[in-house]
Order: structure tokens, then sequence, then C-alpha cells
């Protein structure tokens, strides 16, 4: 089973004068499997993205998340399947400055569930170690250089173990030399874990790791 199955997706916007954006996606994203986002400026990646993460609904068509049909669900069953089975990481970190890297990796879990224990307490922490950040464990976020902090929002974003990750231009705010490395340890994370990823780039040479690359234009997959 892919880890996302679209069929006929469709996307409008607006109530007097509506505008559909995407025009009828058809796109299944392998479970396990490292894939790229790709098109020009306006092409709907973010109005996708938004889709795949559940965030948004379709106008029309169906969405399965690991074999579950997801366009039926009220908001509440499709918050709760958001937080167990995606991950979400931004070019923009969204980490909280006066936390600990730690305790940023842990606070949407936190918040979602009301409780920590002792075994994410130590989970978060040997992930940080695993983002080769073991130093920066109970350092403050705002301490953080660019790529730390991006580390830690990937670290965040895998607490949970989802199926699958998107990450939105993750190196768009990164030197070349910098976005390089957060993309090789994602790549990394995806071989070890199995965890899929789905990630939007301008850069070719990223989309190139990549096993897939999946290209949008004007609202439609590119064959
Ligand atoms: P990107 O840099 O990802 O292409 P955009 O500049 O297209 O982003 O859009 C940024 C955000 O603004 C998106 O989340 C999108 O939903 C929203 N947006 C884009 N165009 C419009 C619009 N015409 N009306 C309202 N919101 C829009
Ligand atoms: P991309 O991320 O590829 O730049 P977007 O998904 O942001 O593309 O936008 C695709 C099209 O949808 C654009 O024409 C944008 O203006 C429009 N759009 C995006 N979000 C909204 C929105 N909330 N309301 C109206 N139009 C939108």
């Amino acid at each position: 089973t892919p880890v996302l199955r679209l069929r006929g997706v469709r996307k409008s916007y607006g109530d007097t004068v509506v505008t559909e954006v995407l025009h009828g996606i058809d796109l299944d994203i392998a479970a396990g499997a490292m894939t790229a986002l790709v098109g020009p400026s306006g092409s709907g990646k973010s109005t996708l993205l938004n889709l795949l993460g559940l965030l948004d609904r379709p106008t029309a068509g169906s969405i399965q998340l690991q074999g579950r049909e997801t366009t039926d669900l009220d908001d509440a069953a499709l918050t709760e399947l958001r937080g167990r089975s995606l991950g979400f990481v931004f070019q923009f970190h969204h980490l909280l400055p006066a936390f600990t890297a730690r305790e940023n990796v842990l606070l949407p879990l936190h918040a979602r569930r009301g409780r920590l224990d002792r075994a994410l307490w130590d989970r978060a922490g040997a992930l940080l170690g695993r983002m080769g950040l073991r130093g920066e464990i109970d350092r403050l976020a705002s301490q953080l250089s660019g790529g730390q902090q991006q580390r830690v929002a990937i670290a965040r974003a895998l607490l949970h173990d989802p199926g699958l990750v998107l990450a939105d231009e993750p190196t768009g705010n990164l030197d070349t030399v910098t976005g390089r490395e957060v993309f090789d340890l994602m790549r990394d994370l995806n071989r070890e874990r199995g965890t899929a990823f789905l990630v939007v780039t301008h850069d070719p040479g990223l989309a190139a790791l990549c096993e897939r690359t999946i290209e949008l234009v004007d609202g439609r997959v590119h064959l």
C-alpha cells in the first residue's frame, strides 16, 4: 500500500469567483521512499502539500492515508490522524527560542498527549544524538546555528515515528553546504528507519537524490 493515494483530487478557491488550482491529481506516494515535489511558483505545490498533510480538504476526489479514506472524516479525526501518522518540516523551523533543543522536540507531542514519560524524554535525546546534536540537547534553540535548528525541527517531526514526513523547502533558508548536509541527514534517516519523505524543493540537485520526482505544472502532475 502506498502511504498516500490520491485519486481525482481537485481544489478550488473562492466563493463567488471560483478558481480551480488542482485539476484532478492521481498520485501514489510510496511508503518508505524519498519523493521530491517540484514545479514553478504558482503551480499548486503549497495547495497540494496542504491536502497531503490533511491541513485542508479537497473540493473533490479521494485521499487515502495508509489505506484509509480521509475525505469523509471529521476535523477531530483528521487532527488525530495527522498527529499520529504525519510529520512536518518547514522552511522556517518554528522552534521556540527560549526552550532547549530537547524541549522543542517534545513540545508538540506533550501538547497532544498532555503528559510526557521518561521513555519519550530519552527518545528525544537519542534522536538529537542521531542528528549530530549530542552536545546541544540542553542548549536553547536561540543559541543554535541555522543548520542545527533545522536538524532539531527534523527530530521533532520524527519523535512519534510517522509513516510520512512532509518537508516544505526544508533547506530553502540554509546555505548550499548546510542545506546539503541537512538533506543528506534526511536521506540517511529515510534509509535507516523507512520513514517516507516528501520534499518540496527548488533545487534540481536535491531532487535528483530522491527515488522519484513529481513535477506539478499548472495544477496537474506532469508525466
Ligand atoms: P509559495 O512561496 O509556496 O509559492 P505563495 O506565495 O504562492 O507561496 O503563497 C503563500 C501562501 O499564501 C500560501 O499558503 C497560499 O495558500 C496563500 N495564497 C497564495 N495565493 C493566494 C491568493 N491568491 N489568495 C489567498 N491566499 C493565497
Ligand atoms: P506554489 O506553492 O506552487 O507556488 P500555490 O499552491 O501556493 O502554488 O498556489 C497555486 C495557485 O493557487 C496560485 O495561483 C495561488 O495564487 C492560488 N492560491 C493558493 N492559495 C490560495 C488561496 N488560499 N486562495 C486563493 N487562491 C489561492
